[in-house]
């Protein structure tokens, strides 16, 4: 069974409350974490080894270490709630169940980075959970653990909840800053990043939810302990939203030693495929990831299991393998229509393209079209081979990564299901009424 750091005390009743969250433990971290220096703390987070839980997996201690402090400037912390990734919903999960979590992990961040005035900024869909959390704001500050002179430190700390318009792209950092600061959320063109010049030019530290949530476990076990937990650069505990064709979809915690295998069929976890189907493939990090059949899903090149961890599921590059993204794990089996699915993702990435790049706004476009006449029984051999150029032409050539997001899954779709493809090609009176079944494994 995996080891739990951040859903350990998920299932109490009133956990969401100070008072419970409180009695179970709660704020000792932050506490401890008052009693230490700036730079102890920082030394705790690059030593535990946390990567960053967006889907970037960029060394959180790295990232801080890059904050610029300018003298007089004031720093911020902004928090990145804006989980639109398609699968991905174990953000939500933290915050609405576990909203002292992030409360007491922001204040940790933010008296390490030196900001006094942090914020959130959530998805505008997720329309319930700033109330729980402007309400967990409330009880922390009334407790002393928010506002002036916490606990007698002299340490002060506002926290604002922002919520976003709906647009996908105002996950990305710097379009999530436009956001904030009252404009239209277009991506800056980088450099300056945001550790020089973010939140209205000032410096800032732009995290995810759990990356968050996770320093109070850090600071708690200490930095040391917490890197005991996985293995290799997989360091710590991660949470998963696994969803699809599978029994038990949820948020799970795993401690990044347990096999792929062992994450869709054990009854801990997933539960195995719906109605005793076979597998056919699985999108493990988020739709932006690429898209593995179950044969390389289950085992690398090489024959070796696979395991749920950043380098594992990463081993063989995009020939072979995929990423762990933002953990949003999305399972299909047999019935599923590769061609169909991948014709549903290029339509959401050209719906929420900001247009500012060509590439982006004018290739999601094309590439939506010809999925769609492929799906349909219209398309032509010559468009499976336009549609693989024209996500070459998008990838690396845009100013943010929803361009490459838009580009992998149907590089990966077509690397590894060109039959499919094919198929609905030469079958132009079945493809809108049959599937094209198993045929990779
Ligand atoms: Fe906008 Fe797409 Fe360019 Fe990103 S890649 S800046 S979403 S047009």
């Amino acid at each position: 069974m995996s080891k739990k750091l951040l859903l350990k005390d998920a299932h109490i009743e009133g956990i969401r409350y100070f008072e419970t969250y409180r009695k179970q433990g709660g704020y000792t971290a932050a506490e401890k974490a008052l009693k230490m220096t700036p730079d102890e703390i920082l030394e705790e987070v690059k030593t535990s080894g946390l990567r960053g839980r967006g889907g970037a997996g960029f060394p959180t201690g790295m990232k801080w270490s890059f904050l610029a402090k300018p003298e007089g400037v004031p720093r911020h912390l902004v928090v990145n709630a804006d989980e639109s990734e398609p699968g991905t919903f174990k953000d939500r999960y933290l915050m609405e169940f576990l909203p002292h979590l992030l409360i007491e992990g922001m204040l940790i961040s933010s008296f390490c980075l030196g900001s006094n005035v942090s914020y959130i900024y959530i998805r505008g869909e997720y329309s319930w959970i700033p109330d729980i959390l402007e309400e967990a704001i409330e009880e922390a500050k009334a407790a002393g653990f928010l506002g002036k002179n916490i606990l007698g430190t002299g340490f002060d700390l506002e926290i604002y909840v922002q919520r976003g318009g709906g647009a996908y792209i105002c996950g990305e950092e710097t379009a999530l800053l436009e956001s904030l600061e009252g404009k239209r959320g277009n991506p800056r063109l980088k450099p300056p990043f945001p550790a020089v010049k973010g939140l209205w030019e000032r410096p800032t530290v732009v995290n995810n939810v759990e990356s968050i949530a996770a320093i109070v476990p850090i600071i708690d076990i200490t930095g040391a302990e917490y890197a005991k937990i996985g293995v290799g650069r997989s360091t710590g505990t991660k949470l998963i939203s696994a969803c699809g064709n599978i029994n038990k979809p949820g948020v799970y915690e795993i401690d990044m030693t347990i096999t792929v295998e062992e994450f869709i069929y054990s009854d801990e976890y997933c539960g195995g495929i719906k109605d005793g189907k076979r597998l056919k493939a699985c999108i493990p990090g988020g739709s932006s990831v690429p898209i593995v059949p179950a044969n390389l899903l289950l085992r690398t090149v090489n024959g070796e299991p696979r395991y749920m961890n950043y380098e594992s599921l990463a081993d063989g590059g995009f020939a072979t393998g995929t990423m762990m993204g933002s953990g949003g794990f999305i399972v299909l089996d047999e019935d599923q229509c590769i061609v169909d699915h991948t014709m549903t993702l290029a339509r959401f990435y050209h719906h929420e393209s900001c247009g500012q790049c060509t590439p982006c706004r004018e290739g999601t476009g094309w590439m939506h079209k010809i999925l769609k006449k492929i799906e349909k029984g219209e398309g032509k051999m010559e468009d499976i081979d336009l549609l693989w150029d024209i996500q070459r032409k998008i990838e690396g050539n845009t100013i943010c990564p929803l361009g490459d997001a838009a580009a992998w899954p149907v590089a990966a779709a077509i690397r590894h299901f060109r039959d499919e493809f094919e198929w609905h090609v030469k079958n132009p009176e079945l493809s809108q009424t049959q599937n094209y079944g198993l045929a990779h494994y």
